[in-house]
């Protein structure tokens, strides 16, 4: 159970505590894309969020890393953002996160993910020791193939609420 346990619960990626990441030797972050950083519907990066953006890369590397096969999709979010990105990175599986690792030679424990799936990308940091953010998603329309995924995360949400280990809605950092 505690590999689906994130390290920081945030409403939404503006709320979450930089400067703490900062101060623990994170260098690098991965963003998930669908949910996180863009909504399911939209193909339109928020100039907000391009701002906010390129304020984080005055102190870290910043990835996207996405199991959307859409390099459309994903090209839309690479040039708003200016930034490299992984596109079908099959996460929880540590392929993608392996290949940010060899290319760009960060160590696990200097690596976040920030994302709106415990079962991708919560649990895919967990399992490398990467430092793992999950956000709320940003709207509940999810892509078709994330319903199966959603289904099983209600399940674990259940089991750590029983546990007393998470709260959905209950933040933390
Ligand atoms: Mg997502």
């Amino acid at each position: 159970m505690q590999k689906y346990i994130p390290k920081m619960y945030k409403k939404n990626i503006f709320d979450i505590n930089y400067e703490k990441l900062k101060n623990n030797g994170i260098k690098c972050i991965l963003f998930d894309l669908d949910n996180t950083l863009l909504a399911v519907n939209s193909n339109t990066i928020d100039k907000k969020i391009c701002s906010f953006v390129k304020k984080l890369k005055k102190d870290f590397s910043i990835y996207v890393i996405s199991n959307n096969s859409s390099k459309k999709r994903l090209d839309i979010v690479a040039n708003a953002l200016k930034i490299s990105y992984i596109s079908f990175a099959l996460k929880p599986l540590s392929f993608g996160f392996k290949k940010i690792i060899k290319e760009y030679g960060y160590k696990p424990c200097e690596m976040c993910i920030i994302g709106d799936q415990i079962v991708t990308d919560v649990f895919g940091g967990n399992r490398l020791g990467i430092f793992t953010i999950l956000v709320e998603p940003l709207e509940s329309k999810d892509l078709k193939i994330t319903s199966v995924n959603r289904f099983i995360e209600k399940r674990i949400i259940k089991k750590m609420e029983n546990l007393g280990k998470f709260q959905k809605g209950e933040f933390y950092e």
